[in-house]
């Protein structure tokens, strides 16, 4: 299904600059991911006074510069375009206006961009809708933020299913059909991982895709679930497999044994709902959040640590944040080690050779199920708000398992952090390399 996918960072800043009594308009510049067939709305560009003729409650006659500049930027950047215009009186819908203003365009648009698509958009309300330009033809439009909204597919079959009873009365049909609906990516399926994929299943998530390249070692079997002694030696993603199917025979899975930073995982991931991001390692981490905001694919990042100081507990924390547009990225965080991720960049010879390589990365760290399961736990609760609508508010807490608290952090992005803030990646898709990626 075609779908038109935007951050509420942009919705925003088009609700903030458009207010009026009269109709205004603006230029949205679109990237296509042909994977997920999503046009992700990467630029806005405001129409001032001189680039509107006319305009009343109902109606707006943009100026022929306004088009003319607009079409010669979608087509130099090779974006595609959008045209908005606000109904300040509330008519959500398209109006006969709407229908013969866009009839008398569609063949300036088609002649001036024609490698590219055009939509038509109304913002009403602090909501946006959207067609195909000249057309009666609507396009979905997914909000993406602390909160998601897309239309969830209709779909009659287990909709009467006893199993998710208690779950429907917490958060009603349409919050346990988008769940069948969703695509979740998991990445890593070890220690926080196994639970995720657990407690999804349990939920009734439709579909997952599951990333790790590794095997199940014995020493694992302390708090990987769905291990048993038998299971050292198996890829990690096929315990997880069974898992699921064992839980929820009719959810599908697919998997990849490879590394998270790879084309093929990106496409895989590029069609997909969401990201649990359930692996130590912070080169896959800095990539995924990247990923997160660059294809307006929200994420869900989980850690513990386990401190030890001369072989005695020191600190247990954990944290687990949302990574979405209007919320920060790792990177402002500050939940990135600039230096773990050199090191992990490295190569065997070149950490021989490196005269301030710490060589942590050797040393195995502690890993209790509890602790883990708290932070999933946290984790789960912070997505089933996102996408059903729950009204849990937090989207990024710490736990400190030594005095008990769980905080709750501010979430206020850099503006001018270079992946979330206003000149950042947000909904650049395939216009641009993401780091780390060969
Ligand atoms: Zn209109
Ligand atoms: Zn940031």
């Amino acid at each position: 299904m075609t779908e038109i996918v935007v951050g509420v960072s942009t919705i925003t800043a088009l609700i903030n600059s458009l207010q009026a009594d009269t109709e205004r308009g603006a230029a949205l510049y679109l990237c296509y991911d042909a994977v997920s067939n999503r046009y992700l709305v990467h630029d806005i560009e405001i129409a001032n006074e001189a680039d509107v003729l006319s305009a009343s409650e109902i109606e707006i006659t943009f100026a022929p510069q306004f088009l003319t500049r607009i079409t010669r930027r979608a087509r130099e950047q090779k974006q595609h375009l959008a045209l908005l215009h606000t109904h300040p009186k509330g008519a959500t819908e398209f109006s006969l206006i709407d229908d013969a203003t866009e009839f008398g365009l569609v063949e300036f648009i088609k002649k001036r961009i024609p490698d590219g698509d055009a939509f038509s958009m109304i913002l009403c309300d602090g909501k946006l809708k959207a067609r195909w330009f000249g057309t009666q033809e609507s396009i979905s439009v997914r909000q993406i933020g602390s909160i998601i909204t897309f239309p969830a597919t209709r779909n009659s079959e287990d909709e009467n299913n006893e199993r998710y009873d208690r779950q429907v009365r917490a958060f009603g049909e349409h919050g346990q059909r988008v769940l069948r609906n969703l695509s979740v990516v998991i990445v890593g399926l070890g220690g926080t991982g196994s639970v995720a994929v657990q407690q999804l299943a349990h939920l009734g998530v439709g579909t997952f895709i599951l990333i790790d390249p590794d095997t199940v070692e014995e020493t694992n079997l302390n708090r990987v679930v769905g291990t048993q002694p038998e299971s050292v030696g198996k890829s990690k993603i096929d315990v997880a497999s069974i898992l699921i199917r064992t839980i929820n025979p009719s959810a599908q899975v697919h998997i990849y044994a490879d590394s998270v930073i790879t084309e093929s995982a990106r496409r895989l991931m590029c069609s997909a709902d969401c990201i649990f991001m359930c692996t130590d390692s912070h080169v896959s981490r800095a990539f995924l959040s990247e990923f997160a905001f660059q294809y307006l694919i929200p994420a869900f990042d989980i850690g513990v640590s386990i401190t030890l100081r001369d072989n005695h507990v020191y600190a247990v924390t954990g944290r687990t944040q949302m990574l979405a547009p209007g919320l920060p990225c790792l990177l402002c965080s500050n939940a990135l080690d600039a230096r773990v991720i050199r090191e992990e960049l490295m190569t065997p010879e070149q950490r021989e050779s490196d005269p301030y390589f710490n060589g942590g990365g050797g040393v195995n760290q502690p890993a209790v199920i509890s602790i883990n399961s708290t932070m999933v736990s946290l984790a789960v609760t912070m997505f089933l708000a996102a996408f059903t609508g729950t009204p849990v508010r937090a989207r990024w807490q710490s736990y400190d398992a030594l005095t008990g608290n769980v905080r709750v952090f501010a979430t206020k992005p850099d503006p001018d952090c270079p992946i979330c803030g206003a000149n950042g990646v947000i909904a650049a898709g395939d216009s641009r390399h993401l780091s780390f990626l060969e």
